[in-house]
């Protein structure tokens, strides 16, 4: 059987196991594609390319060139920019287009949500919020808070910021989810912590701070996501590989 060559643009759990669901069907050839930001993907992965490519043009020629027959976008809901990448190269290379991106939290009773646009917003609006802050943004936007030096943040990330950041006070702990709720409780309670900064990412892996946050009334500054223009999405992998059965 000849194998259709796909590309699945990796960037989240639910991405690589996509993609190594996607590499176990007979009639695929996946092929993952991480920014290569993260030092170590977890679970590796085979038949997997690194870095950029290019921009929209170079994400086209790449599709055209290695004759790709479907492209799974299964980027972070935040990684925005190759996203819309995808979408237009995807357009103009006359490819089908899918996006895998999770549905994000919604706010429950008990929530203390502060909804903001931006980290730049979260920034401006801390203050009137909180003295300590656990900063769960990752490494990638720590200069936004830099100048906010009157507070304590303690900052937690997957892999250590590059040198040479500009990082607000505080203390950094480096840990990959998935996180308990009994583990996120004990965090903020022994490091007195008066607000969280969350992305609205959705999914369970990093969900227990939020359900910590509601049991000790700790108000939580919500990024919300990035918009992105009109597109066919899922929200999980099985509907994925019924989009890929489908083509
Ligand atoms: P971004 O701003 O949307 O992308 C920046 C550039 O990185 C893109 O234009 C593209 O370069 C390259 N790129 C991104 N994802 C790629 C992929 N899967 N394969 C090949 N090239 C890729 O993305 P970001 O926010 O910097 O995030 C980088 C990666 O980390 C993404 O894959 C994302 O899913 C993951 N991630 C992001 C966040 C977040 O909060 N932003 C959180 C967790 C994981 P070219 O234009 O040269 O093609």
């Amino acid at each position: 059987m000849t194998k259709k060559p796909i590309l699945i643009l990796v960037g989240t759990t639910e991405g690589r196991h996509l993609a190594y669901q996607a590499s176990r069907r007979p009639d695929v050839e996946a092929i993952a594609s991480l920014a290569g930001r993260t030092r170590q993907p977890d679970p590796p992965i085979a038949n997997t390319r690194f870095g950029g490519f290019g921009g929209v043009s170079g994400l086209r020629d790449y599709l055209q060139a290695q004759r790709i027959e479907a492209v799974i976008d299964a980027t972070h809901p935040f990684a925005a920019q190759i996203s819309n990448h995808a979408v237009l190269a995807a357009r103009e290379a006359g490819v089908p287009h899918l996006r895998l991106s999770r549905p994000p939290w919604q706010s429950q009773p008990g929530d203390c949500w502060l909804e903001v646009s931006s980290n730049a917003e979260a920034a401006e609006r801390l203050p009137e919020v909180a003295q300590r802050v656990f900063l769960t943004i990752g490494r990638q936007e720590l200069a936004t808070f830099a100048s906010l030096q009157q507070l304590w943040f303690l900052m937690r990330m997957i892999d250590p910021p590059h040198e040479g950041t500009s990082i607000p006070p505080g203390k950094i702990l480096l840990a990959r989810g998935p996180f308990s709720l009994e583990d996120e409780r004990s965090l903020l309670q022994t490091y007195q912590i008066g607000a969280i900064v969350s992305k609205n990412s959705g999914g369970e892996a990093t969900y227990a701070k939020l359900v910590a946050a509601r049991e000790l009334r700790i108000p939580v500054v919500m990024v919300q996501r990035p918009r992105m223009p009109e597109m066919e999405t899922v929200d999980d992998i099985h509907q994925a590989l019924d989009w890929l059965d489908g083509l």
